[in-house]
């Protein structure tokens, strides 16, 4: 199962993407880890985008795409992978149909955990963290037991600048711009799943499980 995971901030991607890898034992590739890894081994690509990453610049896409193909060519990804957090753009999506077609590959189904957009902003902003160990919070779905304090160290909890409603707006905003593109694609090509994320985490997890589940049948 050779898998894309979609989703705007707040939408839940990373826990979702945990419960798929512990289930079905697919690598979870993030871009920032396939990143990381390439520049900690030193391979060509890795060094080409640490000269950009260090220069404060965008990794151009035939960086991008050349790391990710070395990391989908891996042994590890033979039996399929999720990936999260690439393609972003549709040009990207197409380097990457182009790139499995190479070893008859293909994306078999894009997961797409759609959230309304007013429980993202309260599940976004109402995030608090600790100023003194670093704990989060959130005063609705994980509040401390006082006000403001933190349950760990007592270490005074604050609403940081990311996770305001003007900030937290504009970036979903963004995201949403940046996204839609890429819907589209996935919809004509007839492998875009929608999941509806505003259910329970479990909830959720049980729609991509019957996707998966009808994928293999
Ligand atoms: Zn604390």
């Amino acid at each position: 199962m050779n898998l894309i995971l979609m989703g705007l901030p707040g939408a839940g991607k990373g826990t979702q993407a945990e419960r798929i890898v512990a289930k079905y034992g697919l690598p979870h590739i993030s871009t920032g880890d396939m990143f990381r890894s390439a520049i900690k081994e030193g391979t060509e690509l890795g060094k080409q985008a640490k000269s950009y990453i260090d220069a404060g610049e965008l990794v151009p896409d035939h960086v991008t795409v050349g790391i990710v193909r070395e990391r989908l060519g891996k042994a590890d990804c033979r039996g399929g992978f999720l990936l999260d957090g690439f393609p972003r753009t549709t040009a990207q999506a197409e380097a990457l149909d182009d790139l499995l077609a190479e070893t008859d590959r293909r994306i078999d189904a894009v997961l797409y955990i759609n959230v309304d957009r007013d429980r993202l902003m309260e599940r976004l902003t109402g995030r608090r963290v600790c100023g003194q160990c670093g704990a989060t919070y959130h005063i609705k779905l994980n509040p401390p037991k006082q006000e403001g304090v933190c349950d760990k160290c007592g270490g005074e909890l604050t609403h940081r600048k990311d996770d305001r409603p003007e900030t937290v707006k504009t970036r979903l905003e963004v995201n949403e711009q940046q996204q839609q593109p890429l819907l589209d694609f996935y919809k004509a090509k007839g492998c875009l799943k929608e999941i509806d994320g505003n259910q329970p985490i479990d909830d959720v997890f049980a729609s991509i499980e019957n996707i998966l589940g009808s994928l293999s049948a």
